[in-house]
């Protein structure tokens, strides 16, 4: 089954023959008095609505195992719950913002550290120490859309005896399914591509490890953070048509990063794969397309505050991957949680602007960025 079918046909065989899933609300269930036991005891722990949807997602990931919760930050909050007094975690220096105050401001008070490494594919053996637990990927890195080299990076871990956690965020298992490449924890952000219409915030954990699930369940049972039935019926609903809305959004970025590479009024525009050929064959070997993010410097003469002000469809917001085009400039909204010197490291400039297209008609947007560059220039 390909996986626009899956997305569609992962659940089966309602009640009264309805062709889409029922919500649950119980927050309690009965039980059989003389087992004290059922399908569901209560809402946090289990409900039939949000075990839909992990059946969904682990089908989407072909993983064993998935886990739905209130947030991506409440998800990569229990991928990095296995961490524990003395331990370490490496990361890149461009780690999303939120995964940044996590690991800077509440970790160190579970006595973890975590280790920043300015790029990934530099990482050698001697970067790990007894106390390496865990590397934490993200790739494409955002907003720089630097590639990191999976495989590589897992033979390294695991030959340290660390797991490898990847923030599939910006690929979503339509275009990059790190478990198959040996990868033992994939965490997404679902209030991005996943969810994609803005107006829902969810995150996921999926794995095939029996234990680390058995930790998944007791993050969810013990610190709560789950998703509620209504959400979780929402993000079934949105998933199918998630290969869909990607293969637009993608077909759109690539044309806009053609239209603005070799623009005369554009510095400079990144990709994944454009840094390098290197960099370029990497992300073919492991991701199946490049995604829908991108990100461009103006050009010396250009006002960025007007190029903002002038654009009709790009909302200027954080977050990414909704039907709707938005834009925003990482170095002072997604990414202020970082030092300037961390945001040097990573290579995100001040006048950075990062771009996540939407479906919107192409000619539209072309013709809108053109006019906004066209109005911006200082005459
Ligand atoms: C948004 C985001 C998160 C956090 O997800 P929330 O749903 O906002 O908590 C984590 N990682 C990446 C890459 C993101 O873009």
């Amino acid at each position: 089954m390909q996986i626009q079918t899956t997305a569609i046909h992962a659940l089966r065989g309602f009640e009264h023959h309805a062709v889409i899933p029922p919500v649950h609300l119980a927050s309690t269930f009965a039980l059989d008095p003389a087992t004290d036991s059922g399908a569901f005891a209560y809402q946090r722990g289990s409900n039939p609505t949000r075990a839909q949807l992990e059946t969904v997602l682990a089908a989407l990931e072909g993983s064993e195992h998935a886990f739905a919760f209130a947030s991506g930050m409440a998800a990569t909050a229990a991928a990095l719950s296995t961490l524990g007094v003395g331990d370490e975690i490496l990361l890149p220096a461009s780690v999303y913002g939120g995964t940044y105050r996590f690991v800077g401001q509440v970790l160190p008070g579970r006595g973890v550290t975590g280790r920043y490494v300015d790029h990934l594919d530099d990482l050698t053996d001697e970067d790990f120490t007894p106390a390496t637990r865990a590397v934490f990927v993200e790739t494409p890195a955002n907003p720089t859309l630097r590639i990191t080299d999976l495989r590589r990076v897992i033979a390294l871990a695991h030959r340290h005896g660390a797991l490898v956690i990847v923030d599939n965020t910006f690929m979503t298992p339509v275009l990059q399914k790190p478990l198959d490449l040996g990868a033992d924890v994939v965490v997404q952000s679902a209030t991005k591509y996943l969810a994609g219409h803005s107006d829902l915030l969810a995150g996921t954990i999926a794995t095939n490890d029996e234990q680390l699930a058995q930790a998944y369940r007791l993050a969810q049972q013990a610190q709560g953070g789950v998703l509620s039935p209504q959400d979780s019926f929402r993000l079934i609903q949105s998933l199918k048509t998630l290969p869909l809305r990607l293969e637009r959004q993608q077909a759109n970025a690539d044309a806009i990063v053609s239209h603005l590479r070799g623009h005369e009024d554009i510095a400079a525009v990144w990709s994944p794969g454009s840094h390098s050929e290197h960099e370029a064959r990497l992300h073919a070997s492991q991701a199946s397309g490049r995604g829908a993010v991108l990100s461009f410097e103006l050009a010396e003469g250009l006002d960025r505050v007007t190029f903002l002000q002038a654009l009709r469809y790009p909302v200027y917001a954080v977050s990414l991957g909704g039907v709707e085009s938005l834009i925003c400039r990482p170095a002072t909204m997604t990414h202020e949680a970082m030092t300037p010197q961390a945001r040097a490291a990573a290579g995100i400039s001040d006048e950075l602007l990062r771009l996540s297209v939407g479906i919107e008609d192409l000619g539209d947007l072309l013709a809108d960025l053109d006019q906004a560059l066209a109005a911006s220039r200082i005459r």
